[in-house]
């Protein structure tokens, strides 16, 4: 069954053409439980990974913030995301590779206190199949460990909530509150940066921006993909709980918990308090350098 971002209930570009510019298309993921195969796009789901490689480990040392309880010694990490160019073209494949697979280490890390991610970049024809059993760490958090997820990739439409820039958020502050005072609907939450797990678009930041710059060449990177911790939370449902999973009567808060779960946190995760794991990368550098940010309420 496909997903489908109920349309925007008010045009946001007729009230606010200076947002225009900044429009930016977003592929949102919406991952439920299932069972993917190696060769499907997935959330915690088996990887196509080559016989040869050998499966990748962190060797960082794992501060105790009180949640799982980290082993000593190198740590396998586990899938996060593998995405088909089938899938989702939008995604800077370089030339010969169709398919990215994103891990972590499900651990709190010294920096940031969150997991970290790796990115491979991969020709799925030079893969043989499936890893028989690929390692598992030992002690991780639950709400690092991502369950299996089938994903209904979706293409909607972006406008940066907190990373609109100063001036034309000025410019607009007046007519948002004013549109929230007459609809109830807030620029911020149910028009701007659509929530849930994602692919290019704005990050779903919940505190203020914080770019990375590439180290090789100095410039900002760009926002590769977000994996947060829920599809929508109790002010951004309103706008982006998809129509398939809509109740008939009543509203999502209606069901019961468990079924509520399975589609506004399928994946099991919980980064912080609500937060999320944005990826960036550098197109301008050969290598594809990477980086990534975490932030939570
Ligand atoms: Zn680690
Ligand atoms: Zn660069």
């Amino acid at each position: 069954m496909a997903r489908t971002t109920p349309p925007r209930p008010v045009d946001v570009e007729a009230l606010f053409p200076e947002l225009a510019p900044y429009r930016r298309d977003t592929v949102r993921l919406h991952p439920r439980r299932g069972h993917p195969g190696v060769r499907d796009s997935s959330l915690g789901g088996p990887l196509l990974w080559p016989r040869e490689d050998a499966w990748p480990h962190c060797h960082d040392d794992h501060p105790d913030s009180g949640f799982g309880s980290p082993q000593s010694g190198a740590q396998p990490l586990v899938p996060v995301l593998q995405l088909f160019a089938a899938d989702v073209p939008e995604l800077p494949f370089p030339a010969g590779k169709d398919v990215l697979q994103v891990l972590w280490c499900p651990f709190d890390h010294e920096n940031d206190y969150a997991p970290r991610p790796e990115l491979y970049w991969r020709d799925s024809s030079a893969c043989g199949g499936e890893l028989a059993a690929p390692p598992r760490p030992t002690g991780a958090d639950d709400n690092y460990l991502p369950a299996p997820c089938v994903l209904h990739p979706e293409r909607v439409v972006d406008y940066p909530s907190w990373d609109l820039p100063h001036d034309v958020h000025q410019a607009l502050r007046e007519r948002f509150k004013r549109l929230e005072e007459e609809t109830g609907w807030s620029y911020h939450y149910h028009l701007s940066t659509a929530d849930g797990i994602k692919v290019g678009g704005y990050p779903t930041w919940t505190q203020d921006p914080v770019w990375p710059g590439c180290t090789s060449c100095g410039r900002r990177m760009d926002h590769l993909l977000t994996v947060n911790s829920a599809e929508f939370d109790g002010g951004t449902w309103r706008t982006w709980l998809p129509v398939e999973d809509t109740p008939a009567s009543g509203t999502i808060w209606d069901l019961p918990y468990e079924k509520r779960q399975q589609i506004q946190c399928a994946p099991g995760l919980m980064l912080g308090d609500m937060g999320g794991v944005y990826l960036f990368i550098c197109r301008q550098c050969p290598d594809l350098p990477y980086d990534h940010r975490f932030d939570c309420s």
